[in-house]
């Protein structure tokens, strides 16, 4: 019975009091400049002490407002904590003030609880600051960048603070090459950041990294929206951990990348009940309430309240326990327990509001997660987690439901482009007619055609705007800024761009382009080619010199043949009188002389009295002559050619030979890309003069003066059609193409590529071409004229074969001398006493006796011939 009676008495007044014994009141000083820490600080401490019931002490919260920037005032109100004996002290959570704060409780020894961002890389002894350093949080942009695969970035910082504390993206630069391009978010004359907002929407980039406080970033975000950088083609990545308590709903709709971080999860049902009991306390509703969500410094700085309740926990059942001591700023005493408290609470883990809670031995959080988060359509989801102790991102892509047709709309059909045009012919004209004409009417032309094909294809509707100043686009390094159409597309002052606007590899890093619609190469418009003047030896054009050369070798080789196989054969050996039957001597008629006579006659086609009698000379007296008469009709039918067309003749042929000369200038159109090509080459920079502005400047000089104009190929054969004293010189440069541009990433390019495809399949781009080149505006003016055909000699490659036909002939012919020569022998040997070897010896030693044209009969010896 004894003992029941004490358990009801203890238990009933543990339920009334809490603790049987008078409880030990433990101080902890607070220095705000935040409602919500104030708040929060009284919440927490109020929760802790119902909690720790059964405990020994009881906290005492003890807090002061203080300015964000005045550090007089912070340090009073921590003296005066001191002075009133405090075991710990949180905030201020001002970096202004804080590093004064934190030397005073330093030098005290007392413990002081931090919770804002600190790009301090050392940590005094009793200071524990439960922000993640931003070297980690950084450290982790710079692999989100890298995962993207971003080759340039702005980044967008607030003032020298934020500029520290993203320090470490210049590693993006230095070791991956990353432009990283800084802009301070300045504000203007009225107060906005508007300014610097506009720059950026000038320039051909689109992702931004936005470092800035919560302060500012809701007007940053806004203002953004204003200029227009708020839209499908830029991709944002905003550093503040407190991203995702602002309210992002104007732009989840508007296709804008956006991508950050948070420490803990706002819908979490024990960060949703603190939130709760803080906003009672400041008898806020919902409504009044700007903080709609728990912000992290009011997160951690409950965590850090409660870390600090589980160290008192543990010390004050240790041998001694804590006691509480008044202490002076100025005077020289330090608390002795500050340290103690300071690293127990360094060594412990504790799971909070902001998850696993632990420092490394430096006193620095670690091991924490960070979640991406992202704005999607259906608002701001995880998409991925950050683990900072392995350095490793885990994607989780959330199921984002199907948009619903009405929310946003990816598709081309019905869209309204404003499409940008140059008036350049004939790819964008004004109408010549006297109607008055309104809207898309007033123009026509090559591009204006394509468009119209285009929206036929894809349903789309267009507004044609022109480029006043008539220029495609070129990038002006030393302002980094685009001007003409490429520029106007990048600002979003146009959705398309099309003209004769050439696809290069610095304006597909600033825009988009289609497949290209049209190819074409660089090539040099200069004056139609003169006639040559008429020459004394121009029958001697139609063979180059080697064909020349080589039939003067052939008649030579050929005649000396002959003369050679006159001799073996024997049939060429005859009665030099025919009415003596038994004559004492033969005669040969191929001597040398005779040889080279008869060969000449063949060539020259009048023939001599010479006849071959013997089959091998015969044989190559045919060869010769189907020689003779292969080579004298194609030199006929050549000196007709070279006589009845004109030969043109230019002063250049190639751009080589253009370069090499200095009689003739040379220039193209200033700043397209034409001159870009030529940009390696100083001859465009040292001649500016030689430079145009427009391409019918250029083409005017051509006409007027002793210059040729450097041109893409598709103009100058529009030109040569309508300027009849003009042509194109050599072929083309480069192969490259023209397309039609739009911003970055837009969903429509792979619409439009395919269309401008199935355009070019079906031979609607070739009709048009032909329409505007040949057909409409003057076109075929000078097509008849324009064919310029020239005569060429014929060289070695054209009349080879029938060299060759010949050398086979004359080698027949050798072997055909040869088995005459011997058979004569042989039949002779069967009459004769002599042997055969012996016979062709003498026959030899004869025959290599070329002087003697006189052959001894011998007395047995008939000759039938
Ligand atoms: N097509 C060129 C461009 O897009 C202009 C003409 C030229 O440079 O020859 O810049």
């Amino acid at each position: 019975m004894n003992s029941y009676f004490w358990i009801f008495i203890i238990s009933t007044i543990h339920s009334n009091t809490g603790y049987l014994f008078p409880k030990t009141q433990y101080r902890i000083g607070g220095a705000f400049s935040d409602v919500f820490h104030q708040a929060a600080f009284q919440v927490v401490i109020q929760q802790i002490n119902e909690m720790n019931w059964n405990e020994s002490f009881e906290l005492v919260p003890d807090s002061y407002n203080v300015s964000c920037y005045n550090i007089l005032d912070t340090r009073r109100a921590v003296c005066t904590l001191l002075n009133r004996g405090v075991v710990g002290i949180f905030g201020p959570s001002s970096p202004y003030t804080s590093n004064y704060i934190q030397s005073i409780c330093d030098n005290k020894e007392i413990p002081q609880i931090e919770t804002h961002y600190d790009s301090k890389v050392d940590r005094n002894k009793c200071v524990v600051n439960l922000h993640p350093h931003p070297n980690e949080i950084i450290e982790f942009f710079v692999h989100l960048v890298k995962s993207y695969n971003w080759n340039s970035i702005i980044i967008l910082f607030e003032d020298n603070e934020s500029l520290k504390r993203i320090a470490p993206v210049l590693e993006l630069n230095i070791e991956y090459g990353v432009q990283l391009i800084f802009r301070e978010l300045d504000k203007d004359s009225s107060g906005s950041f508007r300014e610097v907002l506009s720059n950026i929407k000038n320039m051909p980039e689109y992702n931004i990294l936005l470092e800035c406080s919560m302060d500012i970033l809701e007007e940053v975000l806004r203002q953004a929206q204003q200029v227009g950088i708020m839209n499908e083609y830029y991709n944002y990545i905003i550093t503040n951990l407190d991203l995702a308590t602002i309210n992002l709903e104007p732009y989840q709709y508007g296709g804008t990348n956006i991508t950050g971080i948070r420490l803990f999860d706002h819908e979490d049902s024990k960060v949703m009940e603190m939130q709760k009991r803080i906003l009672d306390m400041l008898k806020l509703t919902e409504n009044q309430n700007n903080h709609e969500k728990l912000r992290i410094s009011t997160a951690l700085l409950i965590d850090g309240i409660n870390m600090f309740n589980e160290v008192l926990k543990e010390l004050v059942k240790s041998p001694g326990g804590i006691q509480v001591q008044s202490l002076g700023c100025e005077d020289t005493e330090s608390w002795k327990y500050g340290y103690t408290i300071a690293n127990q609470i360094k060594g412990r883990e504790y799971y909070g509001l902001t998850r696993k809670i632990e420092f490394n031995f430096e006193g620095f959080r670690r091991n924490f997660k960070l979640d991406l988060i992202e704005l999607t359509n259906k608002g701001v989801l995880k998409v991925g987690q950050w683990d900072s102790s392995k350095k490793v991102l885990v994607a989780m892509r959330p199921y984002v439901p199907p948009l619903e047709e009405t929310e946003i709309e990816y598709t081309i059909f019905n869209k309204t482009f404003k499409i940008l045009i140059v008036l350049t012919a004939p790819y964008a004209m004004l109408k010549k007619t006297t109607a008055q004409l309104i809207g898309n009417d007033r123009f026509e032309g090559f591009c204006i055609d394509v468009i119209q094909e285009l929206s036929a294809l894809l349903g789309f509707n267009y507004t044609f705007i022109v480029q006043e100043d008539g220029k495609n686009g070129n990038f002006n390094r030393s302002t980094h800024q685009w001007d003409g159409v490429i520029r106007q597309i990048i600002i979003g002052n146009a959705d398309l761009g099309i003209t004769d606007l050439t696809i290069t590899s610095e304006r597909e890093n600033a825009v988009d382009f289609t497949m290209p619609f049209m190819n074409l190469g660089i090539s040099i418009l200069y004056k139609k080619p003169e006639p040559m003047p008429p020459s004394l030896f121009m029958f001697l054009s139609p063979f180059s010199t080697g064909v020349w050369l080589m039939l003067g070798v052939a008649y030579i080789l050929v005649s000396i043949a002959i003369f050679i196989m006159g001799r073996l054969s024997p049939s060429e050996w005859n009665n030099p009188f025919p009415c003596l039957e038994d004559p004492d001597y033969f005669v040969n008629q191929f001597t040398i002389k005779n040889s080279l006579w008869f060969t000449i006659g063949g060539l020259l086609q009048q023939g001599s009295e010479l006849a071959p009698i013997s089959i091998s000379t015969r044989t190559a007296s045919g060869f010769w002559w189907f020689f003779v008469l292969i080579i004298v009709s194609s030199y006929t039918a050549n000196l007709a050619a070279f006589l009845t067309v004109e030969t043109l003749v230019t002063p250049f042929k190639n751009i080589d030979e253009l370069a090499t000369q200095s009689e003739i200038k040379y220039g193209a159109k200033i700043q397209g890309a034409t001159e870009s090509f030529f940009r390696v080459s100083n001859y465009m920079k040292e001649h500016p003069n030689e430079m145009t502005n427009e391409n019918e400047e250029g083409i005017r000089r051509v006409e007027c003066e002793n210059y040729a104009f450097l041109m893409e190929s598709t103009t100058i054969e529009y030109v040569i059609e309508r300027h009849c004293s003009l042509a194109q010189v050599g072929g083309l440069l480069d192969d490259k193409g023209y397309g039609i541009a739009m911003k970055k990433d837009s969903f429509y390019r792979n619409e439009l590529s395919t269309a401008v495809i199935k355009l070019q399949e079906t031979g609607i781009l070739t009709k048009l071409k032909i329409k505007w080149w040949k057909e409409k505006t003057e076109g075929g003016t000078c097509s008849a004229k324009s064919e310029i055909s020239e005569a060429e000699a014929l060289d070695l490659k054209n009349v080879g074969g029938v060299f060759l036909v010949l050398f086979v002939g004359a080698i027949l012919a050798f072997f055909g001398s040869f088995i005459e020569m011997l058979a004569t022998i042989y039949q002779r040997t069967k009459t004769l006493s002599g042997t055969f070897v012996h016979e062709i010896k003498e026959e030899l030693n004869f025959f290599i006796q070329f002087k003697r044209n006189i052959k001894e009969v011998n007395s047995n010896e008939h000759n039938d011939n």
